[in-house]
């Protein structure tokens, strides 16, 4: 399907594949770099050169994708979710910002999930999931998602006492190591039934880095114009940096499948991130082949009636 590719995407097809998470892989976080900014010629650029580059390429993407979810809309057989994780400040606000431009709002919806509300706590940590997925024909974002539930809880165990969960499925706290495998066998076999009924299952980490997020944090402390951008809570999670590290990687090796891959994209150039995932986004969609949907006989004699009775209007 290279040959469907616009032009300027087929060099990069070839290039996105390292960014996904092959399941059964040993998967190490140590062997991706934040800092990634491309090869070759890229790799020569100055930030600004490759900013412009980054912007330009996501310009391009943008009308690609813009094409890809008519089709989606038109169809109405697919849906597809985007799920996005990463550390504060990686940049997951920008990423939509910037990459879902082209598309009809009427066709995408994006959901931010934030600690859990009294209702939400009163159910599975999966019903406020459910609830915004997309419908066939639409692209639904996540910003945070379900995986806060295996990733940010299990850095702070003792949200899980406002869960109310039964004592056979937290028998003890801090829980133990099975306790967080079951939810990764949960979440598996929810996203496979997802991917089974229709709906396409994109995972994206951000993956910055701790000097990156360092100098973000500043910025936003020093700028008054960003200072509504930074909380309370980012320098108690920034804290914990090794301890989310490690959860993320073992989480993302658990969770990566067939149908729903986790993709590691370098996030401490803001466009390089914005770029891949805009490519893998098109792509993801572009794969599924469809066309704009065909009218049968009986609606195109439906059609044909409705013409003449246009034409003999006067
Ligand atoms: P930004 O900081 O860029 O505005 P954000 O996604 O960090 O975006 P915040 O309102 O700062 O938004 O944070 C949301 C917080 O909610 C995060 O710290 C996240 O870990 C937490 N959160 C999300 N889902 C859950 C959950 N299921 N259980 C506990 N905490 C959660
Ligand atoms: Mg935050």
């Amino acid at each position: 399907y290279a040959a469907a590719m616009p032009v300027d995407l087929s060099h990069a097809s070839k290039v996105l594949d390292r960014f996904v998470v092959r399941p059964g892989s040993r998967f190490r976080l140590k062997d991706h770099d934040p800092g990634w900014r491309g090869e070759g010629d890229l790799a020569e650029l100055s930030v600004k050169e490759l900013k412009a580059k980054g912007r330009a390429f996501l310009e391009r993407n943008v009308v690609a994708l813009s094409r890809a979810q008519e089709l989606l809309w038109a169809n109405g057989t697919y849906g597809v979710l985007i799920v996005l994780q990463a550390m504060d400040a990686a940049g997951k606000d920008g990423l939509i910002k910037h990459v879902m431009r082209g598309i009809n709002p009427q066709g995408c919806m994006v959901t931010s999930f934030k600690q859990p509300s009294a209702e939400e706590l009163a159910h599975s940590y999966l019903w406020r999931i459910s609830k915004a997925l997309p419908r066939r024909g639409q692209i639904a974002i996540f910003n945070r998602s379900h995986y806060e539930d295996v990733i940010a809880v299990r850095v702070n165990p003792h949200w899980l006492e406002r869960a109310s969960l039964p004592p056979s499925v937290l028998d003890r706290m801090p829980p133990r190591r099975s306790f967080w495998k079951r939810r990764f066998d949960e979440i598996n076999a929810f996203e496979e039934h997802l991917v089974r009924n229709g709906t396409v299952v994109l995972k994206f980490f951000l993956h910055l880095s701790r000097a990156e997020q360092r100098r973000r944090f500043l910025e936003r402390i020093e700028d008054p114009a960003k200072n509504w951008k930074f909380s309370a809570s980012d320098l108690a999670e920034r804290a914990h940096w090794d301890t989310y590290q490690e959860i993320y990687e073992e989480t993302i090796a658990a969770t990566s499948s067939a149908g729903a891959p986790w993709h590691v994209l370098p996030a401490d150039h803001k466009w390089v991130a914005r770029s891949i995932a805009s490519a893998i986004i098109t792509r993801a969609i572009e794969a599924l082949g469809l066309a704009p949907p065909q009218v049968g006989d009986a609606d195109r004699a439906h059609l044909a009636q409705a013409r003449a009775a246009l034409l003999a209007e006067e």
